[in-house]
């Protein structure tokens, strides 16, 4: 090109025929020009030239030409640019058939490129277009000349394009293991070297340069299944077009390339980190040594716009408000996980009015609560929600579908289809001896408490195992297991991954491994727990033994079945992490008949669809499919939006009417929890009338609610002691005992409670006693207002109940007076409940605990002195239950306890408020919110579950004094 460009007048203007001056008088006025601008030698008589130059009649009619030429430059600027395109193009065509790209030659070349203006986009198309052998040459130069500034083109034309290329940025192990910052910083990372924005953009292109351009595009579309049927094996789950993506891109048509992704999905900076593209399209692509970076090129798009504009990934331009416009019936959206974010997305798109109904009080499923942000970070799901919210989208939160409302509900509150996204939450365990012990906990659990409730993190208040310098194994091989592993190190422990099968088995994210791994987490192969063993005094797990295995014949999944060798190896652990997979969280089936579930609970979906066994409902992500992963997910929430934006069968004024109704339903659901009434009940311990009206409505006797005081604090179930579903209102009594209670407890009038959700676990049973027997309740301490409703339901059916209410002392007795609570029931039903009070220093009623007056009852009823006993529930301190359980059992009365132990979610989602039930003389896995909170006192392995009570006294104690409540 050096040639052309040192020319001393344009090209375009010498060889002009049409230029009616003379030719050598203008050559030679332009060079003395040049000579006076470059200010080199013999400048006065250049000078002197110059102006005898200037009057000649050739160089005026050159002037005239050129003034000519500025005008039409001003008026028809392509005209030009295309002379000089052509001109250029026609250099570096020229140059590009030499053997190899000169220096001086592939430096310019470089910096037109960088400039980011027409000229660089016409060369990237330039570039992109010519056959693979010339690009090749353009590799080559790079990596020859430009290696010093790039190292990253050090060989890089070594076996490119097809086992070379430049990878993402990836910051080194030693520094990322120390914080939960962006591990794979992809090619926006480079910018951290101190490469510019348009540096970063030609490295991109670069690799997008790489592509061969497959007709059959198999990276969007995949390979046909196989006779039997099923889904392609790799390409999009979203329907990507991917090779049009990367068209665009090698054009240098960034902007246009991510308009087109959008089209297909709205998460693209999600699904390009998240997504096992190894499996999906970059499994299938043809450069099958080391594929396109397809993921890494998908989420660079909003990336890079993000940067160039902050706001820009969270714009979605001109929109009129659904439920303002009131022309589309709404829709319900159960759960903020990938598929419901994205169907929640299309259908806000198409003008529907949509509610996303979410179970937690944050969003984003487990891209939230269970993929680290080192990973991914919350801010891009924030960007997403943005997006819903900004197109006419709403959100209730906190809102369990099938606890807070039905399905049927939903429909009846005026949204015309569902779609459930409730994903597959409820940690699967092994089953093996010790695996109760304090010290084991769910991937699910740890993650949350990590990712969700940000225990590790001073100011909040959720506590976290001990983890620093522990011995921790995380069991299992798939992205949850590295992803707790991962979060294990960072928090500063030293890990070890034990999996049954091996290495090249592992289901995971081949990257996340390897990033694992890097970072100085172990892996211990062949290996599987036989049992746990622990100490004795605290419950806490100190070893395992395991199975050592090898592999055997291969199973369904074609994989070789991992078997026990027989041999045992024992590993000193304080910390068990079990990511096994989950299995499908039940409360959504239970809430609906109609609903066909699998045998492993996943919901169903009729052939073809994604509607499910009851009319316009439909489903999709891990809800229908167990575990998943995101990507499936994203294309079962697409594929249904699809399906559900159908013909509407109501006229306008119905659709106005479903919108208006199901506008204040979702209005219901987000309306602050605020306290009414606030009443101290006696020292310590509070009552509180709260707006909830949703909650209020679906209330029954024995269920609890899970209340997070404030936004960093714990959540806690709290016993609902009474509602009025007319007013909206629901009763809570709190007692100040750990930080979030006291802090709730401080709380006034007029102000809002964070968050509350419910009502969770299953009502109490209530059973009719015709012969007169009494339902005997003891209620200890707070454990009284949780009784309080579900002994009001047995005297309303009829029963007799005797209440044995037990207080530390008399001035922490409440409800007593004849206008309390209790003192109005005795009022209402005097024949059918007699109360016996006890405190522990006798300052009221009996002297002692409230197992002195059961026992009296017992004695009299076996020797038929006394009146026969129905069933005794036991609500109240751990061991005061199991003192109850423990007196009744050999009386063989039925006894029931209320276990509210340490939950996190509440919704099974955790598996942290596991109760060891024995069932047939095994010991079964119970979960408190979900199978209870009310189980057979007589089943529960007290001796096991006790201990899970007091495991986090540590932190919580370290707790109250950080938050001055001690
Ligand atoms: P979810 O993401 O589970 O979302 C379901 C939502 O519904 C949740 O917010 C939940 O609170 C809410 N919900 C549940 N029940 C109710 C109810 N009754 N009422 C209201 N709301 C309810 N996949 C990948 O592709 N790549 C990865 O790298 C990857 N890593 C993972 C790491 C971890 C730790 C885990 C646990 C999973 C990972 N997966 C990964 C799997 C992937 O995250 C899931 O397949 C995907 O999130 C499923 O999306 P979903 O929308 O179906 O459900």
């Amino acid at each position: 090109m050096s040639q052309h460009t040192d020319q001393s007048a344009p090209k375009s203007l010498r060889d002009n025929p049409d230029c009616a001056y003379h030719q050598l008088d203008v050559q030679h006025y332009y060079e003395a020009s040049l000579e006076i601008e470059n200010n080199r030698h013999h400048l006065d008589d250049t000078a002197e030239a110059l102006e005898a130059l200037e009057h000649s009649a050739s160089v005026e009619l050159f002037q005239k030409q050129v003034k000519l030429l500025k005008k039409r430059l001003v008026n028809d600027p392509q005209f030009f640019q295309e002379i000089f395109i052509t001109e250029g193009t026609n250099a570096i065509a020229w140059e590009f058939q030499q053997d190899e790209l000169g220096e001086a030659f592939t430096r310019t070349l470089w910096k037109l490129l960088r400039n980011n203006d027409d000229m660089s986009t016409l060369l990237m198309r330039f570039l992109w277009n010519i056959p693979l052998k010339f690009k090749r040459k353009f590799i080559h130069a790079l990596d020859v000349y430009l290696s010093d500034r790039y190292p990253m083109f050090k060989g890089l034309s070594d076996g490119w394009p097809g086992s070379n290329n430049i990878p993402p940025y990836i910051r080194p192990p030693s520094e990322r293991a120390q914080d939960f910052d962006l591990v794979n910083q992809g090619y926006i990372g480079y910018m951290g070297l101190g490469y510019s924005f348009r540096e970063v953009e030609l490295l991109v292109w670069l690799e997008v340069l790489r592509d061969k351009q497959c007709d059959d595009k198999p990276c969007e579309l995949g390979h046909l299944p196989k006779m039997d049927g099923g889904e392609n094996e790799g390409g999009c789950p979203v329907k990507i077009h991917i090779p049009e993506m990367i068209h665009l891109m090698g054009e240098g048509k960034f902007k246009q390339a991510f308009q087109l992704i959008k089209e297909a999905n709205p998460l693209p900076n999600v699904t390009g980190r998240v997504c096992p593209q190894e499996i999906q399209c970059q499994g299938v692509c043809t450069l099958n040594q080391r594929p396109i970076e397809i993921g890494q090129l998908e989420w660079y798009l909003p990336q890079s716009e993000k940067f160039l504009n902050p706001e820009a990934n969270t714009e979605i331009g001109d929109y009129v408000n659904p439920w303002a416009k009131a022309d589309k019936p709404p829709i319900a959206v159960v759960g903020s996980g990938p598929a419901g974010m994205i169907n929640a997305y299309l259908l806000s798109k198409e003008g529907y009015p949509v509610t996303v109904f979410e179970a937690f009080h944050e969003l984003g499923g487990v891209l939230r609560y269970g993929i680290p942000e080192f990973r991914l970070p919350n801010e891009l799901i924030d960007d997403v929600v943005m997006k819903i919210k900004q197109m006419g989208g709403k959100f209730v939160t906190n809102f369990i579908v099938g606890k807070t409302a039905t399905l049927e509900s939903l429909k009846r509150a005026g949204f015309w289809k569902v779609f459930v996204g409730t994903g597959a939450g409820l940690p699967r365990f092994m089953n093996v001896p010790g695996e109760h012990m304090n010290g084991i906990l769910s991937a699910n659990e740890f993650l949350t408490r990590v990712n969700l409730m940000k225990a590790h993190l001073e100011d909040y208040e959720t506590p976290l195992p001990e983890v620093k310098d522990k011995q921790i194994i995380v069991i299992g091989g798939g992205n949850t297991a590295m992803d707790a592993a991962r979060t294990a190190k960072r928090l500063g422990g030293h890990v070890t991954i034990v999996y049954r099968r091996t290495q090249d088995a592992m289901p995971v994210r081949v990257e996340e491994l390897h990033h694992a791994l890097e970072e100085g987490i172990e892996l211990k192969e062949l290996r599987a727990p036989h049992e746990f063993i622990g100490e004795d005094k605290t419950h806490f797990v100190t070893h395992t033994n395991l199975d050592v295995m090898a592999l055997g014949e291969a199973d369904a999944s074609g994989r070789r079945r991992p078997v026990p060798t027989g041999d045992i190896e024992e590993m000193r652990v304080d910390l068990v992490i079990m990511a096994l997979g989950n299995a499908s969280n039940p409360i959504v089936k239970d809430s609906e008949p109609g609903l066909k579930t699998s045998k492993w609970g996943t919901i169903e979906i009729k052939a073809g669809s994604q509607e499910t066994s009851i009319d316009d409902v439909y489903t999709g992500g891990d809800a229908n499919r167990g575990g998943s992963t995101a990507i499936r997910a994203a294309g079962d929430g697409q594929a249904a939006a699809r399906e559900i934006a159908g013909t509407v069968p109501f006229s306008v004024d119905e659709i106005r009417s479903l919108v208006a109704s199901a506008e204040r339903y979702t209005e219901q659901g987000q309306s602050a929890k605020t306290i009414l009434k606030r009443i101290d009940l006696a020292e310590g311990i509070v009552e509180f009338e709260i707006n909830a009206p949703l909650i209020a409505r679906s209330a029954r006797a024995g269920q609890f609610v899970r209340v997070l005081g404030w936004d960093k604090g714990e959540l806690i179930p709290l016993t609902l002691a009474d509602w009025d579903a007319e007013k909206g209102t629901i009763d809570l009594v709190v007692q100040s005992l750990g930080s979030s209670s006291a802090y709730i407890n401080q709380m006034q009038e007029g102000e809002a409670i964070a968050g509350i959700a419910g009502p969770l676990g299953l009502p109490s049973q209530l059973h009719r006693y015709e012969n007169g027997e009494t339902v005997v309740f003891t209620a200890g301490g707070v454990g009284l207002p949780p009784v309080y409703p579900i002994m009001r339901e047995h005297l309303r059916m009829g029963n007799h109940v005797t209440l044995i209410s037990g207080f530390r002392t008399r001035d922490l007795m409440f409800w007593d007076r004849p206008d309390g609570r209790v003192g109005l029931l005795q009022a209402e039903y005097p024949d059918l409940l007699d109360v016996i009070y006890t405190t522990n220093d006798g300052t009221f009623g009996i002297n002692g605990f409230v197992t002195a007056p059961l026992e009296a009852m017992l004695e009299a009823m076996k020797a038929g002195s006394g009146r026969a006993i129905g069933e005794v529930v036991t609500i109240g301190p751990p061991l005061m239950m199991r003192a109850v359980s423990d007196l009744t059992k050999p009386y063989g009365v039925k006894t029931v306890a209320s276990l509210n132990s340490i939950m996190v979610d509440a919704t099974g989602m955790c598996g942290a408020c596991m109760v060891p039930v024995t069932l047939d003389g095994k010991m079964v896995r119970k979960h408190a919110c979900i199978d209870g909170p009310e189980l057979d006192a007589h089943l529960i392995d007290w001796d096991k579950f006790l201990p899970r009570f007091l495991q986090f006294r540590k932190q919580e104690d370290a707790n109250k004094v950080r938050h001055g409540f001690a």
